[in-house]
């Protein structure tokens, strides 16, 4: 399968009164072509900061991309200009943002808002522009478009509007969606008709997809491939199967014990007790040690290097490398 997204050794920093946050330490990952890879994780564990610096939106001060390369169809965008970024953004690559209201200009028809990124980037007609607006409502499940198309973003529901959202994002037929937290601010079957509505999407367009969230419920749904972030690393990778039911690193196991399920008649829900590390000082070893009921003396000192347990199986956890003993026995 071809990459079209190879993110290598990112760092992101944002510049405070209070000193320096290393938001994103070393990030690497792939998306490849027609896939969903699903970024899940706490909060603030950089996982929208690494969307956002995929997109070339982190602003500059405070933030700043400092190492790192993101090739998207093998050119780095890290290296890009602000101009050549906006003749992407939107078009090559777009993204979903989790509150629909914030996303739509409530002053403008919800035609005009679909046709103005189409018009401005490619180039069409008006009547062309309409033509592809009411194909993209068709396509996202808005009944009667050509009528609704001439409504404000006030004059449809919370899931109507994340469809139009989604419509937007699409109608330049970009090979990149990013959807941060789609699904958040809608409730649980609004949810699951738009986490439907992705699949459809990708079947139809061969988009891919790379999801941002919290929600392990919505990455069962539709994602091909997780990777888990702490603290700002990705520290365990692989297909949906291979991470719900042969979770390896600690933390992973947490959130996944973490989660209510309903296939179990009684059930206690395990916490993880303890809270991430400051990343205006994170530690150089395992950012997981003070939380982690299995750290050793090992990982308190030296950042568990990558173990590759199957072709798509990947993780940081000195309990998968079997350096650990030699370490612990030159010490
Ligand atoms: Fe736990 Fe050590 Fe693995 Fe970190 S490296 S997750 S502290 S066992």
């Amino acid at each position: 399968m071809e990459k079209i997204l190879e993110v290598e050794n990112l760092h992101v920093t944002f510049t405070t009164y209070g000193g320096t946050v290393k938001a994103v330490r070393g990030v690497d990952f792939h998306l490849n072509e027609g896939e969903t890879l699903a970024i899940v994780g706490e909060s603030g564990c950089g996982k929208s900061v690494t969307s956002n610096a995929i997109m070339r939106l982190i602003p500059d001060p405070p933030g700043k991309i400092t190492n790192g390369t993101i090739l998207f169809k093998g050119e780095n965008l890290a290296a890009f200009s602000e101009k050549k970024m906006r003749s992407i953004r939107g078009v090559d690559i777009s993204m979903i943002f989790q509150d629909p209201m914030t996303a739509l200009n409530p002053t403008l028809t919800i035609g005009t808002q679909l046709m103005e990124g189409l018009q401005e980037h490619r180039n069409v007609s008006g009547k062309e522009a309409r033509k592809k607006a009411i194909e993209m409502m068709d396509l996202v499940g808005i009944p009667n478009p050509e009528e609704r198309l001439k409504q404000y973003p006030h004059q449809f529901s919370g899931g109507m509007r994340q469809r139009i959202v989604i419509a937007i994002a699409l109608i330049c037929e970009p090979d990149l969606l990013i959807a941060d937290e789609p699904t958040t601010a809608l409730d649980v079957t609004i949810q699951a008709q738009i986490l439907e509505l992705f699949e459809k999407i990708q079947g139809t367009t061969g988009v891919s997809i790379i999801l941002i969230t919290h929600d392990l419920g919505v990455v069962a749904k539709i994602a091909d491939r997780i990777a888990v972030m702490y603290a700002g690393k990705i520290i365990e990778t692989g297909t949906k199967r291979e991470i719900f039911y042969n979770p390896q690193h600690p933390y992973t196991q947490g959130l996944l014990n973490s989660v209510p399920r309903l296939d179990l008649a009684e059930e206690r829900l395990t916490p993880i007790d303890g809270t991430p590390p400051d990343l205006f000082s994170p530690p150089d070893a395992c950012p997981f040690a003070a939380r982690c009921p299995y750290v050793m003396e090992v990982c308190d000192k030296v950042y568990p290097a990558k173990t590759e347990l199957t072709g798509s199986h990947r993780v940081n956890c000195w309990l998968q490398d079997d350096r650990a003993k030699q370490l612990i026995a030159v010490k």
